[in-house]
């Protein structure tokens, strides 16, 4: 920890911090430059984190030197990421996560059969949506529900993903099967349950897919970035950090989306950053003005839930919008993203 005293600081007040530092158990290694007192802390960071020493007199500037994530932090790498998917098909463009342009991903919750998923491919691709998601493995709460459709569902992405040239993003659920959704998927999801599922974080690490990794339900934006580090040390730098909500007292929604996530994290990590306000509300009427709020928090790209028909979806149907209010959606964030310097 370094502490920069103000310029004009007194020999009282920089007394004053070493003499709190040593409380703390900690050694003040005083510095006086010619204008101002620079005081390092030697010792346990760990035991000056959330210590408030920016409130002591003649303290100007508190840093941290050791971020507990090194890799995704905006100090180990101030140049923001660009996570790239490559074209599927000759003729379409790149998918660039963390530019000015902001990326929306859209599909239904789960993959149900080819007819349907081919035709929420199409409306994503008119709508000007860039990333079709669904899910083959599907994390319920309920062993009796509706499970997902496995492999058949790798399939019937990956003959979307030809038809249309859409890239696909799919959740991983077991370490077992890392390879073998990395093979279909453009961008492989880690879901919020797995969030701190430390073997599928290393396996997911090891592949050189993009990963989509979802803030658990009761995570701080700090172990999100812990998570991130997993995959990052392993060697796959293409990580994506998603807010999806958590979970709150308040029952009025599904989740509490923590839009607040987006600016933190803008300043702690340099790498993008995706809104899904589909599960972090869980009402498909309040799907359209937190997506509208994430871009303008800052968000490099959108994640949403359609369904042709929602009330016979067979997974989180109350949040999935339909064609048309997708459509609508993507013109609104158009104008959003104008307002913030973006693109849609
Ligand atoms: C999903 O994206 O379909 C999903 C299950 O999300 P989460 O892990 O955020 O609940
Ligand atoms: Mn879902």
């Amino acid at each position: 920890m370094i502490i920069v005293m103000k310029q004009g600081a007194t020999p009282d007040q920089v007394e004053g911090v070493a003499a709190h530092i040593r409380e703390l158990g900690l050694t003040p290694h005083v510095s006086a430059g010619e204008e101002r007192v620079v005081i390092g802390a030697i010792g346990d960071e760990a035991k000056l984190r959330d210590r408030p020493l920016d409130m002591l007199p003649g303290v100007e500037n508190v840093m941290q030197v050791v971020k507990p994530y090194r890799l995704a932090s905006l100090a180990a790498q101030p140049q923001r990421t660009c996570v790239t998917i490559p074209p599927v098909s000759p003729g379409r463009e790149p998918v660039v996560f963390g530019d000015a342009r902001v990326v929306v991903i859209a599909g239904p919750c789960s993959v149900e059969d080819p007819d349907m998923l081919l035709a929420m491919a199409r409306c994503v691709k008119e709508a000007g949506g860039r990333v079709l998601r669904g899910g083959a493995f599907k994390p319920r709460t309920s062993p009796y529900a509706f499970q997902g459709l496995g492999v058949r569902g790798l399939q019937y992405l990956a003959e979307v993903r030809r038809e249309t040239g859409l890239p696909v993003m799919t959740e991983v659920m077991d370490t077992r099967d890392v390879e073998l959704v990395a093979e279909v998927a453009d961008v492989v999801q880690v879901g919020a349950r797995n969030m701190q599922n430390f073997n599928l974080l290393k396996a997911v690490g090891r592949c050189g897919t993009p990963v989509m990794i979802k803030r658990g339900l009761a995570n701080t934006i700090e172990e999100l970035l812990m998570s991130a580090e997993y995959v990052l040390s392993e060697g796959n730098p293409r990580v994506l950090l998603c807010e999806r909500g958590i979970r709150t007292f308040e029952p009025a929604t599904r989740n509490t989306l923590d839009l607040s996530a987006v600016p933190v994290l803008r300043r702690e990590t340099h790498l993008p950053i995706v809104v899904d306000p589909s599960h972090g509300t869980g009402h498909w009427d309040l799907v359209a003005p937190m997506a509208r709020a994430a871009v303008a928090a800052g968000a490099d790209a959108v994640a949403v839930e359609i369904h042709p028909c929602p009330e016979r979806a067979l997974s989180d149907g109350s949040q999935a919008l339909l064609p048309d209010t997708f459509a609508q959606l993507m013109r609104q964030l158009a104008a959003v993203a104008a307002a913030v310097g973006r693109t849609v």
